[in-house]
């Protein structure tokens, strides 16, 4: 039996990740935080929770990571874990390199002193692509970062390819396009409308407050990605590969989709706020999955108009049976409304 060792597993990816690689007939271990409050609710949600061991470590702690690595004695290592979020990243931009950055490095070092034999996915991004002129990105594609996180997470794709070249490592990018489901971070955009839509239409909520609703990125299922995942690491040679739709969509078009899908009008609910921007943001993302398609035989199922069904479906559900009085672990009622967050001062 393969052992996988996913860092990450209480998020969007390591939940689905740790699913698919249990119904593969892996043995699935995960590093999680020790937050004062678990954070469990998505490994209920996929039904992993009782399936998976859990192992505790942090990215700024390589002795958590060492650790880790005894414990699950594993053949493949899938690198998630992060500071994932963009608009975070403007706040910790230090943390942020810490964690999402040199975090790679203390990995990827464990793993080598450990067991150099060891596969190792890295969690690469297309925000490394920036505000780069290209119609759609591929693996040729020039960087050119517009963020701390992205600056970080360029690091970690050095990083990767670093290791495999210096050390004969077999450890692979995948450069992951924007991917969403029902249990997305409410912190993005997605996530973030579908559920104030939800609330909208049940009578919960009157207004969702968004920033730029003329950016475009090229959405796609989360599940559908973590199937790359595991494909990247049984190809015959490590490589990097893009994972995308080839479709870009702007936050506007999400909107109107969203609202379409309980029967609303969006110009009536949306307004935008000066808070909810970024200092340089992003402008347009496209992915070009075609290496992917062609060496992998990956491809994506899920596209634009099902991903905002499947997820305003879902929150609409929750938001019925949370109205209904049930108890069932989900983020949402819990989550800050941002507009109550000063993270920058409003003077000049
Ligand atoms: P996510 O939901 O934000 O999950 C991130 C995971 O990292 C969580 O388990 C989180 O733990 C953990 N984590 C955060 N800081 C940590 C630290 N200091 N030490 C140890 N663990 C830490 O992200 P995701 O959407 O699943 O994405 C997975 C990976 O793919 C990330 O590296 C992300 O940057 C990258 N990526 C995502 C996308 C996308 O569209 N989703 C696209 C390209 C690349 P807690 O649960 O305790 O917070
Ligand atoms: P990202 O692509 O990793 O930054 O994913 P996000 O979902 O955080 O943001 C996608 C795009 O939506 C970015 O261009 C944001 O500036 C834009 N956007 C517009 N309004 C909002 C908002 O209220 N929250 C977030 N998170 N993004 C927003």
């Amino acid at each position: 039996m393969k052992s996988a060792l996913i860092t990450g597993i209480t998020g969007q990816d390591g939940a689905y990740l740790a699913k698919f690689l249990l119904d593969k007939g892996y043995k699935v271990f995960g590093t999680y935080r020790r937050l004062s409050t678990p954070n469990f609710w998505r490994l209920f949600a996929v039904d992993v929770y009782d399936k998976v061991t859990l192992i505790p470590a942090e990215l700024i702690d390589s002795a958590s990571l060492t650790e880790a690595l005894k414990v699950s004695e594993p053949d493949e290592v899938y690198h998630l874990a992060a500071q994932s979020f963009v608009g975070a990243s403007f706040e910790q931009p230090v943390g942020t390199g810490q964690v999402t950055g040199i975090g790679v490095a203390r990995l990827l070092e464990a793993i080598r002193s450990f067991d150099p034999k060891i596969k190792t996915y890295q969690a690469s991004t297309s925000e490394l692509y920036g505000n780069n002129k290209k119609e759609a990105q591929n693996e040729e594609t020039t960087f050119s970062p517009a963020s701390p996180y992205s600056a970080a997470k360029l690091y970690g794709y050095w990083m990767t390819r670093i290791y495999r070249e210096g050390y004969k490592m077999f450890c692979s990018n995948g450069i992951l396009f924007n991917h969403e489901s029902p249990i997305r971070g409410l912190e993005f955009v997605t996530r973030k409308i579908t559920n104030a839509v939800s609330r909208i239409s049940l009578g919960l909520q009157k207004k969702l407050v968004l920033g730029n609703l003329d950016a475009k990125r090229d959405w796609g299922y989360a599940p559908d990605y973590v199937e790359g995942m595991h494909m990247i690491l049984q190809h015959h040679e490590p490589e990097d590969f893009v994972f995308a739709t080839g479709e870009a969509h702007s936050v506007r078009d999400f909107v109107e989709k969203a609202f379409a899908v309980v029967d609303l009008d969006w110009h009536k609910y949306v307004e935008t706020d000066q808070r909810c921007k970024r200092p340089l943001d992003v402008n347009h993302l496209c992915g070009d999955y075609s290496k992917a398609k062609e060496h992998l035989g990956w491809k994506p199922k899920v596209k634009f108009d099902e991903l905002v069904k499947i997820m305003t479906k879902a929150d609409v559900e929750r938001w019925t049976r949370w109205q209904k009085g049930e108890v069932f672990p989900w983020d949402a009622p819990n989550h800050l409304d941002e507009l109550h967050i000063l993270s920058r001062a409003l003077k000049a």
